[in-house]
């Protein structure tokens, strides 16, 4: 497990742009093949993200029990974010040391897709008949919305309501979690429009910077404070994220700082805002909060002019009480680990999403080794014994899922 694993980190799958998906999803799928599975690659030919040099190829493994269903799909993504700065080792180096597996992505999450894989191949070695089916997928783009990826699959009806029973995202969860869900996102960008006039003069123009400087003084002093007061009764872990955010992700306006400098009035500024909502929020209100904070800028402030655009929405998602895979988790927990899962949502948004909607399948969570804080910083690693112990707590669940002869 810790040399797949290795060999899985050792391929920089780095995205963006998508590096070097085909060789992983090879890998992925002669282990697959190995372990019995009946392995095909689907493409995401149809998205523009998908090119020549970089193909957005996926890997699904299917093995047959007796019977088609129940169908128990686990799912991870090989994609990593760039490694950055501040390593002390390569990180596309598989460095092993100390009971740690270091390298961007060793938990998030090609660890998972380790367990995914052994926790299945475990069973069979084990000589247990299964009465229904396990599929295994390796997929792209997670971390960039995963529309080539998951949400591929889903739109294809590889993962559906039609053939799909559960399903179980092997992302990070600390060891003793369960995330049955994440909050919602709203991406936007404001813009800010002025009018142009020379620098020495700045009472002939309007500076859209200092407009877009209202509008970040009323979100910092009214919006900011009224969303940490909201608190949503699901259990998301960090604490902190129990609450709505607001987060600005990048800012420009007038000449650029690297260029060459001249005396104007800015007449452009855009910014782009990360609001994260709560389920008891919902969008639409979210979203009229904000329109309602930039129209009473604009009111207050003379020749004030901004423009809003929706650069991304996800819902929340919620895996519903009693679903059999939390259930089925739990018990594998119960036996591993001596205690069941913590239930816990996720502050950022994964997959799942794609699961529930577009496959229509809601009993579905994340559960798998690693340490979701170590996700995209520097020396990222995962403990041999957390993968270890994350692939017996899948093995039970998947013997429970699927049923035994
Ligand atoms: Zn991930």
């Amino acid at each position: 497990m810790v040399d797949f694993t290795v060999a899985m980190l050792r391929i920089p799958t780095v995205n963006p742009p998508g590096d070097a998906y085909e060789d992983c999803a090879r890998l992925i799928g002669a282990r697959l093949g190995e372990c019995d599975f009946t392995v095909d690659y689907p493409v995401a030919d149809t998205r523009p993200e998908h090119t020549a040099t970089h193909p957005r190829m996926n890997v699904v493994g299917l093995r047959r029990g007796r019977t088609d269903r129940p169908l128990v799909h686990l799912n991870g993504h090989f994609d990593v974010v760039p490694a950055g700065a501040g390593w002390t080792m390569d990180p596309f180096g598989g460095v092993v040391k100390d009971g740690r597996i270091y390298g961007r992505g060793s938990s998030d999450m090609k660890a998972g897709i380790t367990a995914a894989i052994y926790a299945a191949e475990a069973i069979r070695r084990a000589g247990i008949p299964l009465v229904g089916s396990v599929e295994i997928s390796g997929t792209v783009d997670e971390e960039s919305g995963g529309f080539a990826g998951m949400a591929y699959l889903a739109q294809q009806g590889r993962v559906s309501a039609d053939r799909t029973d559960a399903v179980i995202i092997t992302e990070p969860t600390d060891t003793d979690r369960v995330y049955i869900g994440h909050r919602g996102v709203y991406w936007f960008e404001v813009t800010t429009r002025g009018r142009i006039a020379h620098g020495s003069m700045p009472f002939l123009g309007v500076n859209a910077i200092e407009h877009m400087g209202v509008i970040l003084d009323r979100m910092r002093r009214e919006l900011m404070p009224a969303l940490g007061a909201r608190t949503t009764a699901i259990p998301v872990q960090p604490l902190g994220a129990r609450h709505a955010t607001l987060n600005i992700n990048g800012i420009a306006g007038g000449q650029s700082v690297d260029g060459i400098q001249t005396p104007c009035v800015a007449d452009l500024c855009r910014a782009i805002f990360d609001r994260r909502f709560l389920v008891e929020e919902g969008f639409d209100a979210a979203r009229a909060e904000i329109v309602e904070l930039l129209e009473r800028a604009a009111r207050d402030t003379p020749d004030l002019f901004y423009e809003l655009q929706d650069l991304m929405i996800v819902h929340p998602v919620k895996t519903p009480d009693g679903a059999s895979v939390v259930s089925a988790l739990d018990h594998g927990a119960q036996h591993i680990l001596g205690r069941p899962l913590l239930k816990a949502a996720s502050p950022g948004t994964y997959d799942h999403k794609h699961v529930d909607r577009i496959a229509g399948v809601p009993n579905c969570v994340a559960y798998g080794p690693g340490i979701l804080d170590l996700a995209h910083q520097p020396d990222e690693y995962c403990t041999v014994a957390d993968l270890v112990q994350s692939t017996k707590v899948l093995a039970l669940a998947v013997l429970e899922l699927t049923g035994t002869n």
